[in-house]
């Protein structure tokens, strides 16, 4: 979680939509740092601001959005300060997006080849020769034969059209990759293989990988590190290893208990009540307390920060210490 040599830094970025009603308050005031070769879950129900941060760290927030505020360093390179010209180099050489449904973002009248070829030669100074060769290993790379090079994607099932748009946003080699719910529709077994890729490509290529997600337990057992995302704030960055039995904020431990997956002794489930605020009318103080089984009147006046607790993780609630956060270990 230190800043110290990390590859992406966000330091209190905010991303705002501005439509009639208001301004919708997507994304506020986030840091993070993630390593080279770390693969970090960015995890929050559906409208909490995860999509929109990984929008914001590729300046693909379109109108009537935009970034607001913070920084975003990639590689010692602000891309506050980059236009759009320039930032067209950086997407997919130094950071790439698997998006949601990207599997359906196949062009169905091109052979699956020939859209990998594209993509290196709009990116890259190449003769299509090489492009070619070099699209035949990134398809050996998440396992497909090369000879389906020349196949459409409609010849392609779900899961291993997941794995082309994989190989797409592999194809510049780039740093940092951005996977948003992108097992999200596929069976289970499927979904477990594409991870299980996306794992194993991190590892052996030593990419940083942020995987955006709304199943926890499904991205806690492969990621380094979380960061939970709540109305568009982080309230949890803690390491992996051992979250699932000590989540510090109450939000985390609703979206531990809601997934019916069995983790250790957990074998129920139970829903988080109620659903993630307007963010055009935020709640004021924490922005959990309506739904939060553990909420004090101070919770409804100041806003908790997010703070380090002894363990190391960061938790932004006002009773951390309740729930294992500050004061309960050893440093
Ligand atoms: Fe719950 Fe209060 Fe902590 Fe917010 S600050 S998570 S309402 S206990």
């Amino acid at each position: 979680m230190t800043e110290i040599g990390a590859l992406l830094k966000l330091r209190d970025v905010s991303t705002s939509f501005f439509i009639d009603q208001g301004e919708v308050k997507a994304v506020s005031d986030v840091s993070l740092a993630v390593r080279r070769g770390e693969m970090i879950g960015l995890v929050g129900e559906s409208g909490c601001g995860k999509t929109t941060l990984g929008l914001s760290i590729m300046k693909l927030i379109d109108a009537p959005g935009r970034i607001i505020g913070g920084e975003i360093w990639l590689n010692g390179v602000d891309l506050m300060q980059k236009t759009e010209k320039e930032m067209r180099r950086i997407r997919w050489k130094d950071v790439a997006l698997i998006p949601q449904s990207a599997m359906n973002a196949l062009n169905p009248v091109f052979k699956i080849g020939q859209q990998i070829v594209e993509s290196i030669r709009a990116h890259e100074r190449v003769t299509t020769k090489a492009a070619w060769s070099r699209t035949k290993e990134l398809l050996d790379m998440v396992g497909i034969k090369a000879e389906r090079v020349r196949d459409y994607p409609h010849e392609f099932s779900g899961g291993m059209k997941q794995r082309v748009s994989i190989a797409m946003a592999l194809a510049c080699s780039p740093e940092l990759l951005l996977s948003d719910e992108s097992t999200t529709g596929l069976d289970v077994m499927t979904e477990a293989q594409v991870l299980g890729l996306i794992n194993e490509l991190q590892s052996s290529l030593r990419m940083a990988v942020i995987l955006i997600s709304h199943d926890l337990p499904l991205v806690l057992d492969i990621s380094d590190s979380l960061a939970i995302i709540y109305a568009g704030k982080l309230v949890e960055l803690a390491e992996a290893k051992g979250f699932a039995a000590r989540p510090v904020h109450p939000y985390s431990q609703g979206l531990i208990h809601s997934i019916p997956r069995i983790h250790g002794e957990q074998e129920t489930c139970e829903s988080i009540p109620g659903s993630p605020p307007d963010l055009i009318h935020p709640p004021e103080g924490c922005k959990f307390h309506p739904r939060c089984a553990f909420a004090e009147p101070v919770c409804g006046e100041d806003e908790p920060e997010l703070l380090e607790q002894a363990d190391g993780r960061l938790a932004a609630c006002h009773f951390a210490e309740r729930f294992g956060g500050r004061g309960d270990v050893q440093s």
